[in-house]
């Protein structure tokens, strides 16, 4: 079978040419709950996983707190293939990557999706749109903000949060983080009501 046009789009950048691995994603393919992240750090290079460098601690214990267990969840992120030296992705790198990650949403169908950083936020306030994303607020005036939005025909709320990177970095965003954790912890408990 030919692969897929979205897959094409995504091997012929030249991160992807660079990278070990192309790390897809992680976690439960029928969940109803979404993390998306920026793009694979030098640990998530070398194993092909997602989140399983120190930011991925910091979202272990998120999920821990939470009570979500990776049965719960799917977590993938904006690019697929690790940047030089984690610069930030280019706009050519996201329109290239993200027909990807839109193609697992359709399959997932998620009902919540908690965007990880500011990239992964402001992709999905542009509603996929990358030209829009520099236009959008940034992670700080909108992390813990439940916003239900429809992208490619689904209702999902949004949750965006600070990237559990920045936690490590800014120890100062702790006490936000904590109270945006809350939150996530409501939702997913409405959410959950919904599914019994
Ligand atoms: N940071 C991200 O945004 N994604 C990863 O997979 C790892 C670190």
């Amino acid at each position: 079978m030919a692969e897929p046009e979205y897959i094409r789009l995504a091997k012929e950048t030249e991160i992807c040419k660079a990278c070990k691995n192309i790390v897809v994603g992680k976690g439960n393919l029928h969940a109803s709950i979404m993390f998306v992240g920026e793009a694979p750090g030098r640990k998530e290079d070398e194993q092909g996983i997602p989140f399983v460098g120190a930011a991925g601690k910091n979202l272990d214990g998120l999920l821990e707190k939470v009570g979500l267990t990776m049965d719960d969840v799917y977590i993938a992120n904006i690019l697929k293939c690790r940047p030089p030296e984690n610069r930030d992705p280019l706009p050519e790198e996201i329109k290239a990557h993200t027909p990807w990650l839109v193609e697992q949403i359709k399959k997932i169908k998620p009902k919540v999706i908690c965007s990880l950083g500011n990239y992964a936020t402001k992709f999905f306030l542009a509603n996929g749109d990358v030209d829009k994303m520099d236009s959008m607020p940034g992670i700080t005036k909108v992390h813990g903000k439940v916003r239900e939005i429809e992208f490619n025909g689904l209702k999902i709320k949004l949750i965006p949060l600070f990237h559990p990177a920045a936690i490590i970095y800014r120890r100062a965003l702790l006490p936000e983080w904590e109270k945006d954790m809350e939150i996530v912890k409501k939702e997913i408990k409405e959410e959950q009501k919904t599914l019994i």
